[in-house]
């Protein structure tokens, strides 16, 4: 089973297990989109459907969390229902949705808010009884910017930048800075947000709500009423980090944009609580890391250790590739203690197809 909060915060030195099916584990899978249900243009994932199905068979609730502020619950619930994932728009939960409710607390009822973004952004302001405009002329005492999709005018920062000028708070949903589409990785919110702060001199920063920060995760919990949740991502600094900051497990997918490369040299609070294929993972439970006492890590058939500077695996032939990657996450993630793990790991990949 997961260990808990303080050993998870303080040294997450390998994959924890679970006996039973992570399904059953916990109450609440907190779903990431893109990498993890759907690909970037749109897709299913392969076996997204099939087991989202099973672990909701099963009694697990789930609940969709993205970081895209453009689109509303129901555009994101329609699409998701479209797929075979079954999601009413009280599944999803947006950054748009976290950063109004932050506005919300600061500002008092029905005031007015610049608008820099979709809308997502707009219908969930005035969730929270709030008013968008569109001018830093129409006195808003808060300028909120989220991610406003191709079309939007490069006229809408120069109206962010006017407001962030005169001293008007600033938020962003989120700061990613870059955004997965059909064609490539094009700019995201974040890098809409540096051109708003460069244009103002560089020294105010908006308060983000987003993925990795609290709020989102606050905004998710408060939402879904989880008591258990697992955070299910693909990207280890915005929704493994967030459930690191929230002081949740996380199950990372490897269908998105981790490789495992990448997970091993995994700084301790981008390091998953367990790591799975895809979201079949959901449905088992996850073997344990075993230190053999010789400076090893075992896990099914296989033994990863470190020699020189470069991580060993052994292992027997057929033996689950995703064993050898938590082994592994093991002996990298030990050795790195606080820090990254810099060892070379082409050939212990290798042996693993990888
Ligand atoms: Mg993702």
């Amino acid at each position: 089973m997961a260990r808990d909060g303080q050993e998870r915060r303080t040294e997450r030195s390998r994959p924890g297990g679970s006996a039973v099916a992570l399904s059953a584990a916990y109450d609440t899978a907190l779903l990431d989109l893109d990498g993890v249900v759907y690909f970037a243009g749109g897709a299913a994932i392969p076996y997204a459907v099939e087991a989202l199905g099973a672990a909701r068979d099963g009694g697990m609730r789930l609940a969709y969390v993205t970081n895209n502020a453009l689109r509303t619950p129901d555009a994101v619930a329609a699409h998701l229902t479209e797929l075979g994932v079954p999601a009413a728009p009280g599944d999803v939960v947006t950054s748009a949705q976290a950063v109004a409710r932050l506005i919300a607390e600061d500002v008092p009822e029905g005031s007015r808010v610049l608008v820099v973004g979709g809308e997502g952004l707009r219908v969930a302001l005035r969730e929270r009884g709030l008013v968008p405009v569109e001018s830093a002329d129409d006195e808003p005492v808060a300028v909120v910017q989220g991610y406003g999709g191709p079309e939007m005018a490069w006229g809408r920062f120069a109206e962010a930048a006017y407001a962030v000028g005169r001293g008007v708070p600033w938020y962003a949903s989120n700061t990613d800075l870059t955004i997965p589409g059909a064609r490539g990785i094009g700019p995201g919110n974040g890098a809409a947000v540096e051109v708003v702060r460069i244009a103002t001199g560089g020294r105010v920063v908006p308060r983000v709500a987003g993925k990795p920060q609290p709020p989102m995760h606050r905004e998710t919990v408060l939402r879904t009423g989880a008591e258990r949740p697992l955070v299910v991502g693909d990207r280890l600094d915005t929704d493994i980090e967030g459930a690191f900051n929230g002081g949740v497990d996380s199950l990372l997918v490897l269908t998105g944009v981790t490789d495992v490369a990448t997970l091993l040299a995994a700084v301790p609070e981008h390091r998953p609580t367990y790591v799975a294929a895809d979201l079949r993972g959901l449905l088992v439970g996850q073997p344990e890391v075993e230190p053999d006492g010789d400076g090893g890590f075992r896990c099914g058939g296989w033994r990863a250790s470190v020699s020189g500077d470069a991580l060993v695996l052994e292992g027997t032939a057929g033996s689950d590739v995703l064993d050898g990657v938590r082994a592994l996450c093991g002996a990298a993630w030990t050795w790195a203690g606080a820090g990254a793990c810099g060892l070379d790991a082409g050939k212990a990949l290798a042996r693993l197809g990888l």
